[in-house]
Protein backbone atom coordinates (compact mmCIF):
# COMPACT_ATOMS: atom_id res chain seq x y z
CA UNK A 1 0.00 0.00 0.00
CA UNK A 2 0.97 3.52 -0.83
CA UNK A 3 2.12 5.06 2.08
CA UNK A 4 -0.46 8.28 2.51
CA UNK A 5 -0.22 11.18 4.96
CA UNK A 6 -2.54 12.80 6.92
CA UNK A 7 -2.96 15.34 4.04
CA UNK A 8 -3.63 12.74 0.93
CA UNK A 9 -6.42 11.24 3.12
CA UNK A 10 -8.18 14.77 4.02
CA UNK A 11 -7.29 16.07 -0.03
CA UNK A 12 -9.11 12.59 -1.00
CA UNK A 13 -12.03 12.44 1.43
CA UNK A 14 -14.76 11.65 0.89
CA UNK A 15 -14.06 9.87 -2.65
CA UNK A 16 -12.04 6.87 -0.82
CA UNK A 17 -14.95 6.53 2.03
CA UNK A 18 -14.76 2.43 2.29
CA UNK A 19 -11.46 1.95 1.42
CA UNK A 20 -9.30 0.90 4.00
CA UNK A 21 -6.57 3.23 5.37
CA UNK A 22 -3.05 3.50 7.24
CA UNK A 23 -1.79 6.00 8.79
CA UNK A 24 1.20 7.08 10.41
CA UNK A 25 1.51 10.44 12.89
CA UNK A 26 1.62 11.86 16.51
CA UNK A 27 -1.52 12.46 18.81
CA UNK A 28 -2.43 15.64 19.23
CA UNK A 29 -5.66 14.70 22.05
CA UNK A 30 -7.33 12.11 22.82
CA UNK A 31 -10.70 12.26 24.12
CA UNK A 32 -14.10 10.66 24.49
CA UNK A 33 -16.33 7.48 26.89
CA UNK A 34 -16.61 4.24 28.01
CA UNK A 35 -17.76 3.22 24.72
CA UNK A 36 -15.65 5.02 22.03
CA UNK A 37 -12.46 6.92 22.15
CA UNK A 38 -11.36 9.64 19.88
CA UNK A 39 -8.04 10.59 18.35
CA UNK A 40 -6.77 13.79 17.13
CA UNK A 41 -3.81 12.44 14.91
CA UNK A 42 -0.93 14.76 12.88
CA UNK A 43 2.07 13.83 11.11
CA UNK A 44 3.16 17.44 9.80
CA UNK A 45 2.01 17.07 5.93
CA UNK A 46 -0.78 19.42 7.01
CA UNK A 47 -2.30 21.94 10.19
CA UNK A 48 -5.78 19.91 9.66
CA UNK A 49 -5.61 16.43 12.37
CA UNK A 50 -7.50 13.25 11.12
CA UNK A 51 -9.85 12.13 13.64
CA UNK A 52 -9.49 7.93 14.11
CA UNK A 53 -12.38 6.62 16.27
CA UNK A 54 -11.49 3.24 18.65
CA UNK A 55 -14.66 1.52 19.27
CA UNK A 56 -13.89 0.16 22.93
CA UNK A 57 -15.46 -2.86 22.09
CA UNK A 58 -12.89 -3.65 19.72
CA UNK A 59 -9.97 -2.19 22.04
CA UNK A 60 -9.66 -2.34 25.63
CA UNK A 61 -8.69 0.99 27.48
CA UNK A 62 -5.40 -0.82 28.22
CA UNK A 63 -4.76 -0.77 25.11
CA UNK A 64 -5.40 3.41 24.52
CA UNK A 65 -4.14 4.53 27.85
CA UNK A 66 -0.64 4.73 26.87
CA UNK A 67 -1.86 7.07 23.35
CA UNK A 68 -1.74 10.32 25.43
CA UNK A 69 -0.53 13.52 23.81
CA UNK A 70 2.57 13.41 21.62
CA UNK A 71 3.16 9.04 21.55
CA UNK A 72 3.39 8.14 18.16
CA UNK A 73 0.95 5.42 16.53
CA UNK A 74 0.42 3.16 13.64
CA UNK A 75 -3.27 3.02 12.82
CA UNK A 76 -5.14 0.66 9.87
CA UNK A 77 -8.82 0.86 9.41
CA UNK A 78 -11.44 2.11 7.41
CA UNK A 79 -12.25 5.44 5.80
CA UNK A 80 -15.99 6.48 6.65
CA UNK A 81 -17.90 9.52 6.66
CA UNK A 82 -17.80 11.52 10.05
CA UNK A 83 -20.44 11.59 12.41
CA UNK A 84 -19.58 14.75 13.72
CA UNK A 85 -19.17 18.10 12.83
CA UNK A 86 -15.42 19.74 11.85
CA UNK A 87 -14.27 16.67 9.56
CA UNK A 88 -15.61 15.26 6.76
CA UNK A 89 -13.89 11.47 7.02
CA UNK A 90 -11.97 9.80 10.04
CA UNK A 91 -10.96 6.27 10.11
CA UNK A 92 -12.57 3.82 12.08
CA UNK A 93 -9.48 1.81 13.76
CA UNK A 94 -9.17 -2.03 13.33
CA UNK A 95 -5.76 -1.83 14.27
CA UNK A 96 -3.19 -0.47 17.16
CA UNK A 97 0.81 -0.32 16.99
CA UNK A 98 2.38 1.92 19.17
CA UNK A 99 5.92 3.20 18.49
CA UNK A 100 6.36 5.24 21.31
CA UNK A 101 5.09 6.67 24.78
CA UNK A 102 5.02 10.60 25.26
CA UNK A 103 4.67 10.87 29.63
CA UNK A 104 2.85 13.72 30.81
CA UNK A 105 5.85 14.75 31.19
CA UNK A 106 6.34 15.73 27.70
CA UNK A 107 6.36 19.89 27.43
CA UNK A 108 3.32 20.42 24.75
CA UNK A 109 0.63 19.01 26.62
CA UNK A 110 -1.74 21.94 26.63
CA UNK A 111 -2.18 24.07 23.97
CA UNK A 112 -1.56 27.94 23.29
CA UNK A 113 1.97 27.63 25.09
CA UNK A 114 3.52 31.59 24.35
CA UNK A 115 6.30 32.20 22.12
CA UNK A 116 8.68 32.67 24.61
CA UNK A 117 8.49 29.34 26.50
CA UNK A 118 7.89 27.67 23.05
CA UNK A 119 11.59 29.52 22.17
CA UNK A 120 13.15 27.64 25.15
CA UNK A 121 11.69 24.28 24.13
CA UNK A 122 12.98 25.09 20.32
CA UNK A 123 13.78 21.59 19.96
CA UNK A 124 10.44 20.23 20.23
CA UNK A 125 8.16 23.55 18.88
CA UNK A 126 7.98 21.99 15.59
CA UNK A 127 5.59 19.55 16.53
CA UNK A 128 3.25 22.16 17.53
CA UNK A 129 0.31 23.63 15.34
CA UNK A 130 2.01 27.09 15.21
CA UNK A 131 5.65 26.06 14.41
CA UNK A 132 4.25 23.39 11.67
CA UNK A 133 2.61 26.26 9.85
CA UNK A 134 5.35 28.30 10.11
CA UNK A 135 7.96 25.73 8.77
CA UNK A 136 5.72 24.93 5.76
CA UNK A 137 5.36 28.18 5.14
CA UNK A 138 8.68 29.09 5.07
CA UNK A 139 9.18 25.89 2.61
CA UNK A 140 6.85 27.10 0.41
CA UNK A 141 8.40 30.64 0.24
CA UNK A 142 12.24 29.13 -0.46
CA UNK A 143 10.27 27.04 -3.52
CA UNK A 144 8.06 30.19 -4.11
CA UNK A 145 11.71 32.21 -4.96
CA UNK A 146 13.20 29.10 -7.15
CA UNK A 147 10.51 29.24 -8.86
CA UNK A 148 10.06 33.08 -9.38
CA UNK A 149 13.65 33.22 -10.76
CA UNK A 150 13.64 30.33 -12.46
CA UNK A 151 10.53 30.96 -14.32
CA UNK A 152 12.24 34.43 -15.51
CA UNK A 153 15.28 32.79 -16.95
CA UNK A 154 17.79 33.98 -13.94
CA UNK A 155 20.64 31.32 -12.77
CA UNK A 156 21.46 30.42 -9.25
CA UNK A 157 24.31 31.39 -8.50
CA UNK A 158 26.27 29.69 -5.60
CA UNK A 159 28.62 32.38 -4.08
CA UNK A 160 31.02 31.42 -0.99
CA UNK A 161 29.95 31.18 2.59
CA UNK A 162 33.95 31.85 3.74
CA UNK A 163 35.22 34.84 2.38
CA UNK A 164 38.36 37.06 2.71
CA UNK A 165 36.66 40.44 1.83
CA UNK A 166 34.04 42.10 3.10
CA UNK A 167 30.94 43.36 1.61
CA UNK A 168 29.05 45.90 3.81
CA UNK A 169 32.35 47.09 5.31
CA UNK A 170 30.99 47.19 8.47
CA UNK A 171 33.32 44.81 10.13
CA UNK A 172 30.34 43.28 11.91
CA UNK A 173 32.21 39.38 10.76
CA UNK A 174 32.28 35.88 12.10
CA UNK A 175 36.00 35.63 11.67
CA UNK A 176 37.08 31.70 10.68
CA UNK A 177 39.99 30.93 12.12
CA UNK A 178 42.24 27.27 13.13
CA UNK A 179 44.82 29.36 14.89
CA UNK A 180 45.38 28.47 18.51
CA UNK A 181 43.47 31.79 20.20
CA UNK A 182 45.22 30.77 23.65
CA UNK A 183 48.92 31.03 21.65
CA UNK A 184 48.75 33.37 18.68
CA UNK A 185 51.44 33.39 16.17
CA UNK A 186 52.34 37.03 16.08
CA UNK A 187 54.30 39.58 13.52
CA UNK A 188 57.45 41.38 14.54
CA UNK A 189 55.04 44.26 15.69
CA UNK A 190 52.43 42.22 17.92
CA UNK A 191 49.97 41.82 15.54
CA UNK A 192 48.35 38.41 14.16
CA UNK A 193 50.22 36.33 11.69
CA UNK A 194 47.40 35.48 9.48
CA UNK A 195 49.97 33.97 7.14
CA UNK A 196 50.04 30.63 9.62
CA UNK A 197 46.21 30.57 9.29
CA UNK A 198 44.42 27.82 7.55
CA UNK A 199 43.69 30.17 4.46
CA UNK A 200 46.77 31.99 4.71
CA UNK A 201 44.96 35.18 5.20
CA UNK A 202 42.33 36.44 7.87
CA UNK A 203 38.82 35.07 6.51
CA UNK A 204 35.40 35.60 8.00
CA UNK A 205 31.70 33.97 6.72
CA UNK A 206 30.17 36.05 4.99
CA UNK A 207 27.23 38.88 5.52
CA UNK A 208 26.27 39.03 1.54
CA UNK A 209 27.46 37.12 -1.82
CA UNK A 210 26.48 40.50 -3.47
CA UNK A 211 29.98 41.68 -4.32
CA UNK A 212 30.63 37.85 -5.91
CA UNK A 213 27.29 38.09 -7.12
CA UNK A 214 28.37 40.51 -9.59
CA UNK A 215 30.44 38.82 -10.99
CA UNK A 216 27.99 36.22 -11.67
CA UNK A 217 25.49 39.03 -13.15
CA UNK A 218 28.39 40.74 -15.72
CA UNK A 219 29.00 36.97 -17.07
CA UNK A 220 25.91 35.20 -17.48
CA UNK A 221 23.68 37.86 -16.94
CA UNK A 222 20.98 37.92 -14.34
CA UNK A 223 21.46 35.33 -10.91
CA UNK A 224 20.38 34.89 -7.49
CA UNK A 225 21.79 33.75 -4.76
CA UNK A 226 19.86 32.18 -1.79
CA UNK A 227 22.08 30.92 1.05
CA UNK A 228 23.39 31.62 4.73
CA UNK A 229 24.68 34.89 5.96
CA UNK A 230 26.05 35.46 8.99
CA UNK A 231 26.37 39.25 10.66
CA UNK A 232 27.99 39.58 13.96
CA UNK A 233 26.18 42.92 14.62
CA UNK A 234 25.37 42.90 18.50
CA UNK A 235 21.71 43.89 17.72
CA UNK A 236 19.08 42.59 20.30
CA UNK A 237 16.16 43.22 18.23
CA UNK A 238 12.80 41.26 16.81
CA UNK A 239 13.98 41.65 13.25
CA UNK A 240 17.96 40.63 13.19
CA UNK A 241 19.72 37.72 13.63
CA UNK A 242 23.16 36.03 13.79
CA UNK A 243 22.79 33.99 11.08
CA UNK A 244 20.17 34.36 8.36
CA UNK A 245 19.07 33.52 5.31
CA UNK A 246 19.20 36.29 2.75
CA UNK A 247 18.32 36.15 -1.60
CA UNK A 248 20.03 38.38 -3.63
CA UNK A 249 19.28 39.06 -7.38
CA UNK A 250 22.06 41.25 -9.65
CA UNK A 251 21.31 41.86 -13.11
CA UNK A 252 23.41 42.85 -15.96
CA UNK A 253 21.75 46.16 -17.68
CA UNK A 254 19.06 46.72 -14.98
CA UNK A 255 18.65 49.92 -14.09
CA UNK A 256 17.36 51.25 -10.53
CA UNK A 257 13.69 51.85 -12.48
CA UNK A 258 13.88 47.98 -13.25
CA UNK A 259 15.40 47.01 -9.94
CA UNK A 260 12.41 48.22 -8.17
CA UNK A 261 9.89 46.47 -10.48
CA UNK A 262 11.43 43.79 -10.15
CA UNK A 263 11.69 43.75 -6.22
CA UNK A 264 7.99 44.59 -5.97
CA UNK A 265 6.86 41.78 -8.70
CA UNK A 266 9.20 39.62 -6.59
CA UNK A 267 7.82 40.20 -3.25
CA UNK A 268 4.07 40.51 -4.17
CA UNK A 269 4.48 37.14 -6.25
CA UNK A 270 6.04 34.94 -3.05
CA UNK A 271 3.16 36.88 -1.20
CA UNK A 272 0.48 35.05 -3.60
CA UNK A 273 2.52 31.85 -4.01
CA UNK A 274 1.60 31.48 -0.28
CA UNK A 275 -1.64 32.37 -0.04
CA UNK A 276 -2.79 30.43 -2.94
CA UNK A 277 -0.66 27.39 -2.02
CA UNK A 278 -0.73 27.41 1.68
CA UNK A 279 -3.93 28.67 2.34
CA UNK A 280 -5.04 26.63 5.75
CA UNK A 281 -1.86 27.46 7.47
CA UNK A 282 -2.20 31.47 6.79
CA UNK A 283 -5.70 30.93 8.12
CA UNK A 284 -4.61 29.20 10.89
CA UNK A 285 -1.77 31.76 12.07
CA UNK A 286 -4.39 34.80 11.04
CA UNK A 287 -7.38 33.24 13.08
CA UNK A 288 -5.27 32.37 16.46
CA UNK A 289 -2.06 35.20 16.52
CA UNK A 290 -3.31 38.32 14.22
CA UNK A 291 -6.99 38.92 12.55
CA UNK A 292 -5.69 41.48 10.10
CA UNK A 293 -3.10 38.90 8.72
CA UNK A 294 -4.79 37.46 5.28
CA UNK A 295 -6.26 41.10 4.59
CA UNK A 296 -2.76 42.79 5.34
CA UNK A 297 -1.08 40.10 2.77
CA UNK A 298 -3.96 40.23 0.28
CA UNK A 299 -3.42 44.63 0.31
CA UNK A 300 -0.08 43.94 -0.42
CA UNK A 301 -0.61 41.94 -3.43
CA UNK A 302 -2.79 44.18 -5.29
CA UNK A 303 -1.26 47.63 -4.26
CA UNK A 304 1.19 49.62 -6.06
CA UNK A 305 4.21 50.05 -3.67
CA UNK A 306 4.75 53.81 -3.44
CA UNK A 307 8.12 55.05 -5.12
CA UNK A 308 9.44 58.07 -2.85
CA UNK A 309 13.01 59.67 -2.36
CA UNK A 310 14.89 59.66 1.03
CA UNK A 311 14.81 63.13 0.41
CA UNK A 312 10.67 63.53 0.22
CA UNK A 313 10.78 60.68 2.79
CA UNK A 314 12.61 63.20 5.05
CA UNK A 315 10.38 66.14 4.69
CA UNK A 316 7.23 64.11 5.36
CA UNK A 317 8.81 63.07 8.52
CA UNK A 318 10.05 66.84 9.81
CA UNK A 319 6.70 67.88 9.06
CA UNK A 320 4.69 65.02 10.51
CA UNK A 321 4.50 67.17 13.93
CA UNK A 322 5.55 63.64 15.44
CA UNK A 323 7.85 63.07 18.57
CA UNK A 324 10.32 60.73 17.67
CA UNK A 325 12.85 58.64 19.80
CA UNK A 326 15.79 59.41 17.53
CA UNK A 327 15.68 62.90 15.53
CA UNK A 328 15.07 63.57 11.96
CA UNK A 329 16.87 65.47 9.72
CA UNK A 330 18.79 65.22 6.09
CA UNK A 331 21.72 63.17 5.97
CA UNK A 332 20.45 60.98 8.60
CA UNK A 333 20.03 56.92 8.70
CA UNK A 334 16.82 56.32 9.28
CA UNK A 335 16.08 54.42 12.27
CA UNK A 336 12.85 51.85 12.48
CA UNK A 337 10.43 53.85 13.62
CA UNK A 338 10.70 56.84 10.90
CA UNK A 339 10.49 53.96 8.23
CA UNK A 340 7.07 52.54 10.50
CA UNK A 341 5.35 55.78 10.47
CA UNK A 342 5.95 56.84 6.44
CA UNK A 343 4.92 52.78 5.61
CA UNK A 344 2.01 52.27 8.89
CA UNK A 345 0.75 55.90 9.45
CA UNK A 346 1.55 57.85 6.41
CA UNK A 347 0.90 56.37 3.08
CA UNK A 348 -0.52 53.00 4.58
CA UNK A 349 1.25 51.28 1.92
CA UNK A 350 4.35 49.25 1.64
CA UNK A 351 7.24 52.07 0.36
CA UNK A 352 10.36 52.13 -1.90
CA UNK A 353 12.54 54.59 -0.87
CA UNK A 354 15.28 55.82 -3.15
CA UNK A 355 18.39 58.22 -3.42
CA UNK A 356 19.75 58.25 -0.20
CA UNK A 357 23.09 60.12 1.42
CA UNK A 358 25.76 58.41 0.04
CA UNK A 359 27.88 58.83 3.44
CA UNK A 360 24.63 56.39 4.95
CA UNK A 361 25.15 53.75 2.21
CA UNK A 362 27.82 51.23 0.71
CA UNK A 363 30.71 52.09 -1.36
CA UNK A 364 29.56 50.41 -4.82
CA UNK A 365 26.11 52.38 -5.04
CA UNK A 366 26.04 54.14 -7.74
CA UNK A 367 26.04 58.40 -7.61
CA UNK A 368 23.51 60.29 -8.93
CA UNK A 369 24.39 63.89 -10.83
CA UNK A 370 23.80 65.70 -8.02
CA UNK A 371 27.34 64.00 -6.31
CA UNK A 372 25.25 63.92 -2.78
CA UNK A 373 22.73 60.87 -3.47
CA UNK A 374 23.55 57.51 -4.25
CA UNK A 375 20.76 55.16 -6.41
CA UNK A 376 19.98 53.28 -3.48
CA UNK A 377 16.50 51.44 -2.62
CA UNK A 378 14.89 50.16 0.26
CA UNK A 379 11.44 48.24 0.51
CA UNK A 380 9.98 49.52 3.63
CA UNK A 381 7.40 47.15 4.68
CA UNK A 382 4.26 47.41 7.66
CA UNK A 383 5.38 45.73 11.05
CA UNK A 384 9.15 45.07 9.35
CA UNK A 385 10.41 47.88 8.50
CA UNK A 386 13.45 46.73 5.84
CA UNK A 387 12.93 44.02 3.46
CA UNK A 388 14.89 44.71 1.15
CA UNK A 389 17.82 46.48 0.13
CA UNK A 390 19.36 47.15 -3.05
CA UNK A 391 20.74 49.58 -5.62
CA UNK A 392 22.32 50.15 -8.97
CA UNK A 393 25.84 50.09 -8.72
CA UNK A 394 28.37 51.97 -10.12
CA UNK A 395 29.54 50.68 -13.10
CA UNK A 396 32.04 53.71 -13.65
CA UNK A 397 35.86 52.69 -12.76
CA UNK A 398 36.90 56.41 -11.70
CA UNK A 399 34.38 57.19 -9.73
CA UNK A 400 34.19 53.40 -8.10
CA UNK A 401 37.95 53.54 -7.12
CA UNK A 402 37.62 57.11 -6.05
CA UNK A 403 35.23 55.89 -3.65
CA UNK A 404 37.34 53.00 -2.38
CA UNK A 405 40.19 55.12 -2.20
CA UNK A 406 38.15 57.83 0.27
CA UNK A 407 36.93 54.75 2.44
CA UNK A 408 40.87 53.09 2.56
CA UNK A 409 39.38 49.93 1.38
CA UNK A 410 41.88 47.10 0.18
CA UNK A 411 42.01 44.10 -2.33
CA UNK A 412 39.62 45.22 -4.54
CA UNK A 413 40.95 44.68 -7.77
CA UNK A 414 39.17 41.49 -8.20
CA UNK A 415 35.71 43.15 -8.01
CA UNK A 416 36.86 46.10 -10.04
CA UNK A 417 38.06 43.84 -12.61
CA UNK A 418 34.11 44.05 -13.71
CA UNK A 419 34.31 47.80 -14.52
CA UNK A 420 37.71 47.71 -15.86
CA UNK A 421 36.87 45.21 -18.63
CA UNK A 422 33.24 45.30 -20.57
CA UNK A 423 31.98 47.14 -17.89
CA UNK A 424 28.36 47.36 -18.11
CA UNK A 425 24.75 49.24 -15.39
CA UNK A 426 23.98 46.49 -13.17
CA UNK A 427 21.81 46.51 -10.18
CA UNK A 428 20.64 44.48 -7.64
CA UNK A 429 18.86 43.84 -3.99
CA UNK A 430 18.84 41.93 -1.23
CA UNK A 431 16.04 40.27 0.67
CA UNK A 432 16.32 38.67 4.80
CA UNK A 433 14.78 35.80 3.72
CA UNK A 434 13.35 35.50 7.27
CA UNK A 435 11.73 38.77 7.22
CA UNK A 436 10.11 37.65 4.34
CA UNK A 437 8.82 34.98 6.55
CA UNK A 438 7.85 37.18 9.35
CA UNK A 439 5.63 39.66 7.01
CA UNK A 440 3.76 36.37 5.50
CA UNK A 441 3.31 34.35 8.54
CA UNK A 442 3.03 37.82 10.80
CA UNK A 443 4.60 36.57 13.18
CA UNK A 444 6.38 39.43 15.83
CA UNK A 445 9.62 38.01 16.46
CA UNK A 446 12.17 36.80 13.68
CA UNK A 447 13.27 33.99 16.01
CA UNK A 448 9.91 32.39 15.57
CA UNK A 449 10.49 32.04 11.75
CA UNK A 450 13.44 30.11 11.65
CA UNK A 451 13.80 26.28 13.52
CA UNK A 452 17.78 26.86 14.59
CA UNK A 453 17.55 30.91 15.59
CA UNK A 454 21.24 32.33 16.13
CA UNK A 455 21.04 35.66 18.19
CA UNK A 456 23.95 37.23 20.75
CA UNK A 457 24.62 34.69 23.44
CA UNK A 458 22.14 32.08 21.77
CA UNK A 459 23.64 29.20 19.60
CA UNK A 460 21.36 26.30 21.05
CA UNK A 461 21.77 22.90 19.13
P1 LIG B 1 18.84 46.74 8.95
O1 LIG B 1 18.98 48.22 8.80
O2 LIG B 1 17.44 46.28 9.17
O3 LIG B 1 19.83 46.15 9.91
P2 LIG B 1 20.61 46.41 6.73
O4 LIG B 1 20.58 47.77 6.15
O5 LIG B 1 21.76 46.02 7.60
O6 LIG B 1 19.23 46.14 7.52
P3 LIG B 1 21.27 45.06 4.26
O7 LIG B 1 22.71 45.02 4.62
O8 LIG B 1 20.83 45.96 3.18
O9 LIG B 1 20.41 45.34 5.58
O10 LIG B 1 20.78 43.56 3.98
C1 LIG B 1 19.74 43.25 3.07
C2 LIG B 1 18.53 42.65 3.75
O11 LIG B 1 18.90 41.60 4.63
C3 LIG B 1 17.77 43.61 4.64
O12 LIG B 1 16.90 44.39 3.88
C4 LIG B 1 17.03 42.68 5.57
O13 LIG B 1 15.87 42.16 4.93
C5 LIG B 1 18.01 41.55 5.74
N1 LIG B 1 18.79 41.63 6.98
C6 LIG B 1 19.82 42.44 7.26
N2 LIG B 1 20.36 42.21 8.46
C7 LIG B 1 19.63 41.18 8.98
C8 LIG B 1 19.70 40.44 10.20
N3 LIG B 1 20.64 40.69 11.12
N4 LIG B 1 18.81 39.45 10.39
C9 LIG B 1 17.87 39.17 9.46
N5 LIG B 1 17.76 39.82 8.28
C10 LIG B 1 18.62 40.81 8.04
MN1 LIG C 1 21.88 45.88 9.70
Amino acid sequence: MKMKTVKDILKEGKENVGNSVDVKGWVRTRRGNKNVQFVALNDGSTINNLQIVFDLNKFSEDDLKPVTTGSSIHVTGKLVESQGAGQSVEVLAETLELYGTAAADYPLQKKGHSMEFLREKAHLRPRTNTFGAILRIRHALAFAVHKFFNDKGFFYFHTPLITASDCEGAGAQFQVTTLPLEDLPKNEDGSVDYSKDFFGKMASLTVSGQLEGELGATAIGRIYTFGPTFRAENSNTPRHLSEFWMIEPEMAFYEIEDNMDLAEEFIKYCVNYVLEHCYDDIKFLNDHFDKDLIDRLKFVVDNDFVRLSYSDGVKILEESGKKFEFPVYWGVDLASEHERYLVEEHFKKPVILTDYPKEIKAFYMKLNDDGKTVRAMDVLFPKIGEIIGGSQREENYDKLVSRIEELGLEGMDWYLDTRKYGTVPHSGFGLGFERLVQFVTGMQNIRDVIPFPRYPKACEY
